[in-house]
C-alpha cells in the first residue's frame, strides 16, 4: 500500500472526529484515536496467520485450513481455470479476525469495540435471523459521506441504536452465532462498507429482517488498508482509498433526470456533473461489486448494459459474484446483476423507469 494511501486512511478516521466535534458536543481525544475492533493487532506485523481466522476448505481432494480465506474480496470456494491457475468463485466481503482470549470451555473471551468514533446504526441480537449471527452496525460520519462499520457472529450484543460510541467503547463480545460457524472457528467478521440505497427497507424482499442494515445493502471495501494505515498513523481520506481500487467492469444506465440515492448521499462518487444532455450514467464497479464512480454519457441506451470488462482466464460469471456472465468481449448482466444495479438506481416511488421490474426479490445475505 502506497504511503498516500496509508496516510489518507486516518484523515478518513479523524475527519470523523472533526466533523462530529463540530455538530455536536466534542468526544473525549481518546476517542479520536483509531484502534483495531480486538486485542489482535497481529496485522501490524505482517502476522496474517495470526491475525485472519482459516476456513475448512476441500479441493482437489485436499483438506486444508488456509487463513487467507479469512481476508476480503474473492477468497472463497476455489476452481481451476482454463489457464490451470487456481481462482475462487465466492466473495468474502469483509475480514475474520481470530480471538486472543478463550475461557477453559473454548469460548472466545475479546470484547470487541468500533473502529472509530460513531453512532450504533442497528443491533442484531438474534444468533439466527442472519448469517452474520448477532451484529452490530455503527454508522460513520465523514466528509464523504456515513460511512458503516460492521461487527458479526458475536456472543453478546452491549450497545443500543443511537449510541454515541467512541473507541474505547465496547460493542459486545466475540462468538460463534450465525451460519457455517462454530466454537472452534470464532471470530469476529468485520466489514467497512457503503450503504447501496437509503430507502432499502422499503423495497426489499419480505424475507429482509434488518431494514437498511441487512449486508445486501452494504458494498464492502477492504478493511485492511484503514487497519493498517490508522495504525501507523498516516492520514487518508475515502477519495484516495476509491482511486486505488480496481475497475473491472463499468455498465451504461439508462438516466431521465431521477435522484440516484447514492449520488446524493456520497456525491464523490459522480466524476462529472449531470446535464441537460446527460442520456445514461456509467457506473465503475470493481469484480466485487463495489461502486467506483458514476460517469455522465450521452448515450442512449434501453436497458442496463455492460460496456467494458477486464478480461480474466475464466468465465466472468465466476469471478464478479455471478453478476456479469459471458467472457469479457460478449459480458453481460446476469440476472442477479441486473437486480444489483436495480437495487442501486431504485426510485422511492417504486419501479426504477430503467429496468423492466424492481419486484425481483434478492437472494439471502451470503456475507459471512
Ligand atoms: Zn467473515
Amino acid at each position: 500500500m502506497s504511503k498516500l494511501l496509508q496516510g489518507a486512511v486516518l484523515a478518513l478516521f479523524t475527519g470523523i472526529g472533526a466533523l462530529r466535534a463540530a455538530q455536536s458536543p466534542p468526544l473525549p481525544r481518546e476517542d479520536l484515536v483509531y484502534r483495531f475492533p480486538t486485542a489482535n493487532h497481529s496485522l501490524i506485523d505482517g502476522r496474517g496467520e495470526d491475525f485472519f481466522m482459516y476456513c475448512d476448505r476441500n479441493f482437489e481432494g485436499q483438506k486444508s485450513k488456509p487463513w487467507e480465506a479469512g481476508g476480503y474480496g474473492m477468497v472463497r470456494n476455489p476452481f481451476r481455470a482454463s489457464d490451470g491457475k487456481v481462482m475462487f468463485s465466492r466473495i468474502h466481503e469483509g475480514v475474520d479476525i481470530k480471538p486472543m482470549q478463550r475461557n477453559a470451555a473454548g469460548e472466545p473471551l475479546d470484547l470487541i469495540h468500533p473502529i472509530a468514533p460513531g453512532v450504533v446504526a442497528y443491533t442484531n441480537p438474534s444468533p439466527t435471523l442472519s448469517n452474520y449471527g448477532r451484529y452490530v452496525v455503527v454508522g460513520h460520519r465523514i466528509p464523504e459521506g456515513v460511512i458503516y462499520s460492521l461487527y458479526a457472529h458475536l456472543a453478546r450484543v452491549d450497545c443500543r441504536v443511537g449510541q454515541r460510541v467512541g473507541t474505547g467503547n465496547v460493542l459486545g463480545q466475540m462468538g460463534h452465532s450465525g451460519a457455517g460457524i462454530n466454537r472452534e472457528r470464532s471470530h469476529v467478521h468485520l466489514e467497512l462498507a457503503l450503504m447501496l440505497h437509503s430507502n432499502y427497507d422499503q423495497f426489499s424482499p419480505p424475507s429482509n429482517k434488518h431494514g437498511l442494515y441487512n449486508g445486501l445493502n452494504l458494498a464492502g471495501i477492504d478493511p485492511v488498508p484503514v487497519l493498517r494505515a490508522c495504525a501507523q498513523g498516516q492520514p487518508l481520506s475515502i477519495r484516495q482509498y476509491w482511486a486505488s481500487l480496481k475497475e473491472h467492469y463499468r455498465v451504461r444506465v439508462p438516466y431521465h433526470g431521477e435522484r440516484v440515492d447514492m449520488l446524493r448521499r456520497y456525491p464523490f462518487l459522480l466524476r462529472s456533473p449531470i446535464s441537460a444532455n446527460t442520456k445514461s450514467l456509467d457506473v465503475a464497479f470493481t469484480a466485487e461489486g463495489v461502486p467506483l464512480g458514476f460517469y455522465p454519457s450521452t448515450q442512449t441506451v434501453p436497458a442496463p448494459s455492460v460496456i467494458s470488462c477486464l478480461p480474466a482466464p475464466t468465465l466472468q460469471q465466476n469471478i464478479t459474484v455471478n453478476r456479469l456472465k459471458n467472457s469479457s468481449k460478449d459480458a453481460a448482466l446476469t440476472a442477479s446483476g441486473l437486480r444489483y444495479i436495480q437495487h442501486i438506481f431504485h426510485q422511492k416511488t417504486g419501479v426504477p423507469s430503467n429496468s423492466p421490474s424492481a419486484a425481483v426479490p434478492s437472494p439471502p445475505a451470503q456475507k459471512k
